[in-house]
């Protein structure tokens, strides 16, 4: 699967600082900020600074140091917030039966109440 990413995308604007947002962390290859539409009194999204449409778009394109600056960045997210002992929720919407809504690579840190099961029907 060849990916096309579209620079015009929300998140883009975001990295650009043409759009504000809430943030949580910043590394050097990642941006943590809120959702502006949060599901759970913790929802934070986590991305790569680089132009990665998916999670396996930037499984294979990342350099090791992207990949992991990401990975620690989402661990660091947890223990800042303060979410690490009573459990959180890592989740990555791909494509259309995903139904990712931006075409940037994004995961959502969710946490603060009980979240029940992972998926409902529908
Ligand atoms: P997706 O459905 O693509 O996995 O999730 C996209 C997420 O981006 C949604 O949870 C939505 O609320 C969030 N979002 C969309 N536009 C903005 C924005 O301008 N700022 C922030 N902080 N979040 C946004």
């Amino acid at each position: 699967m060849a990916y096309t990413y579209d620079d015009q995308n929300i998140f883009a604007k975001i990295l650009r600082k043409e759009i504000p947002n809430d943030t949580v962390l910043e590394t050097e290859h990642s941006l943590a900020f809120r959702d502006i539409r949060p599901q759970a009194p913790l929802h934070v999204l986590v991305i790569p600074k680089g132009p990665y449409v998916t999670f396996d778009h930037f499984a294979q394109e990342a350099s090791e140091a992207e990949i992991v600056d990401y990975v620690r960045a989402v661990g660091e997210v947890c223990r800042r917030e303060g979410v690490a002992e009573d459990g959180w929720r890592l989740i990555s919407n791909a494509g259309r039966d995903g139904v990712q809504e931006v075409p940037h690579l994004h995961v959502h840190v969710l946490a603060g109440r009980g979240l029940g099961r992972m998926l409902e029907r529908g």
